[in-house]
């Protein structure tokens, strides 16, 4: 009986909302809940949320993901609601229940969120994670991302990825620029990496690149000397195949740098951790996303009574379903059903 009543506590409807307990709709519009909260500023985590500007008592997020939605949507996209923010480990009271924020290592202001019910439950809420720097959340429901929820994705390289990520670039550099692509938060993260490695060539990046970058430095990352692209030097830099390196957005690789030295950044590689597909052309196995030994990992930590796999985003959210009823004998269901 006891499922039974867990199960009403949370769910994910066919428009990808996240329901926690009575008040609260995570990372898509739901009209039934007065609380909308944004896990992080992907944009599969941001659907809807014109929507629940406009209809929700209030828009939840770190102040982090506020500044990257500012300049992902524009500064005035948030204001068509009332957005608050909260911080890691910071609680806000909502009638008879709560809500926490905890820290996800995904992307600058990725967060968990934990629902406290009247009756004490624990509903939690992972987002996208990466299980390394992510805390685990006790559970009693515990929904989950399934990204890389098929036991087939597991990453064992045994070489350091930023390492290799290191020597490749610096090989690229010897022959002139090295064009990076990935997704944002990704390419700061590349940038931090190189930056550390006392990589000290100019990094040259477009403006939406540059501006979610200023958001991360002012956030506390280390990410170098930044030059727009449309900056003479920059310009003359690329234009001549000098020793730099182009950071530019997943979505535009294939009308950039063509023919240059070429890094795409992905979580999608399991086999190698760096993969030549063309002639100076690679795939570097950088995730922002825990493989499948990592959720199953926070499952085992967690210790939840009843686990929903998120089966709205790209991923394996049914395989991972079965994996956990298999292996740990706990209630999982893939949701919502397709
Ligand atoms: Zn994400």
């Amino acid at each position: 009986m006891q499922n039974k009543s867990l199960n009403a506590k949370a769910t994910i409807t066919k428009n990808g909302a996240v329901l926690l307990g009575n008040y609260v709709a995570c990372d898509s519009s739901d009209n039934s809940k007065p609380l909308r909260v944004v896990t992080h500023a992907h944009a599969d985590h941001m659907m809807g949320l014109r929507q629940s500007l406009r209809t929700c008592e209030k828009v939840l997020m770190t102040p982090a993901t506020k500044d990257l939605i500012d300049v992902l949507r524009g500064p005035l996209f948030l204001m068509g609601g009332f957005v608050e923010t909260l911080d890691y480990g910071k609680t806000m009271h909502y009638k008879d229940e709560s809500i926490t924020f905890f820290k996800a290592d995904h992307i600058l202001g990725a967060c968990q969120v934990l629902v406290e019910d009247a009756q004490g439950t624990r509903i939690v809420f992972t987002g996208d994670f990466r299980l390394d720097k992510t805390p685990v959340l006790n559970a009693d429901i515990l929904v989950m991302e399934a990204t890389y929820g098929s036991p087939h994705c597991r990453r064992s390289f045994d070489v350091n990825v930023k390492d290799l990520l290191v020597s490749l670039v610096r090989k690229g550099l010897k022959k002139g620029t090295v064009y990076v692509f990935g997704y944002h938060g990704k390419l700061q993260e590349v940038m931090q990496i190189l930056h550390k490695a006392d990589i000290r060539v100019p990094f040259i990046v477009p403006e939406r690149v540059f501006h979610v970058s200023k958001i991360c430095e002012k956030h506390g990352m280390r990410l170098g000397r930044l030059t727009l692209s449309r900056e003479k030097e920059a310009k003359e830099l690329l234009e001549h195949n000098m020793p730099c390196i182009a950071f530019y957005h997943m979505n535009t690789k294939n009308k950039v740098g063509l023919g240059g030295f070429r890094i795409y950044v992905s979580g999608w590689e399991f086999n190698m951790a760096c993969r030549e597909i063309e002639e100076n052309e690679y795939i570097i196995a950088l995730s922002d996303h825990s493989d499948f030994k990592g959720l199953m990992e926070y499952v085992r930590r967690s210790k939840p009574k009843l686990v929903i796999t998120d089966n709205f985003r790209v991923g394996y959210a049914n395989v991972l379903a079965r994996e956990i009823r298999r292996k740990f004998g706990i209630p999982a269901t893939a949701l919502p059903r397709k």
